[in-house]
């Protein structure tokens, strides 16, 4: 009788209770039917634009005035609308600083637009690069993803999309921390991952980790678009990460839900599977 009370329990837990603590954050904007913003605490909110796949960038208030945006939505249409109810919400004096995780369009597909509200876009020297000699090719690739009828108007947009690469370069072997009004902010480039370009975005008053793409979402059985990934340096990559940043509390996915630190550890687990099934 107990065991069977236990078992209904599980039984109850797995279908009713959410899979993580960040399950269900609150819903603060729903700007379109496939842009949102979710608060995920206070002075953490994460953006979510499905273009068509739903890709995640995090905006951070440092303090009163600073706010850092860590990667863009996919477009300069989508960017706009966020920009503009982040002014509405708190006040245009706030200033806004974007860091480009990576050269691809879910990372700063949006930089376009913020050149027009002359929001400072912070990305590295190797970012550039590859958006000048790989991102045509990659765009090409992900336009043969984007199968059927339904997806001809991402493949129009994919083929003519236009990028803007970052205003401020920096050299990516070099941790960099943004002090922006008294506040810290940490982007470090652990070796090759997902791209040869990603890097991460430390928050350390919020213990918070944007993890880009090189993290995956607690529910990813694979390791996601490996166009342009080193699945064998990935890896270690991530251990760094790990090791660097132990104080993480809330790690952040380049898709899918946020989770803990132990979305580093799955991440690793997953992209070894990947390659095993590679070779
Ligand atoms: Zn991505």
């Amino acid at each position: 009788m107990k065991r069977r009370a236990v078992a209904l329990i599980a039984g109850y837990c797995f279908l009713h209770c959410p899979p993580a603590a960040f399950a269900q954050p609150r819903v603060a904007a729903q700007l379109m039917d496939d842009l949102t913003v979710y608060e995920l605490q206070k002075d953490v909110l994460l953006v979510t634009h499905s273009y068509p796949w739903p890709g995640n960038s995090l905006l951070v208030r440092l303090n009163r005035t600073n706010w850092v945006w860590a990667d863009t939505p996919c477009t300069p249409e989508a960017t706009r609308l966020v920009v503009k109810w982040l002014y509405m919400k708190y006040g245009e004096r706030i200033r806004i600083t974007e860091i480009n995780t990576g050269f691809h369009i879910d990372n700063l597909g949006g930089n376009r637009e913020l050149l027009k509200w002359k929001i400072p876009t912070y990305g590295s020297s190797l970012t550039c690069e590859l958006l000048r000699t790989k991102s045509k090719k990659t765009m090409a690739k992900m336009i043969d993803l984007l199968r059927g009828p339904e997806n001809e108007k991402y493949r129009d947009a994919y083929r003519s999309f236009v990028f803007s690469p970052p205003t401020n370069r920096f050299d990516i072997t070099k941790i960099q921390t943004l002090r922006l009004g008294g506040n810290t902010v940490e982007i470090y480039f652990p070796g090759p991952t997902h791209t040869f370009d990603n890097v991460v975005v430390y928050f350390p008053d919020k213990r918070v980790l944007f993890g880009t793409c090189m993290v995956l979402a607690a529910d990813a059985k694979s390791a996601g678009y490996t166009g342009d990934a080193d699945l064998a340096r990935w890896p270690e990559s991530l251990r760094k990460v790990a090791k660097r940043f132990p104080r993480a509390a809330l790690v952040v996915p380049g898709h899918g839900e946020p989770g803990g630190p132990e979305l580093i550890e799955h991440s690793i687990r997953v992209v070894e599977r990947s390659r095993e099934c590679q070779e």
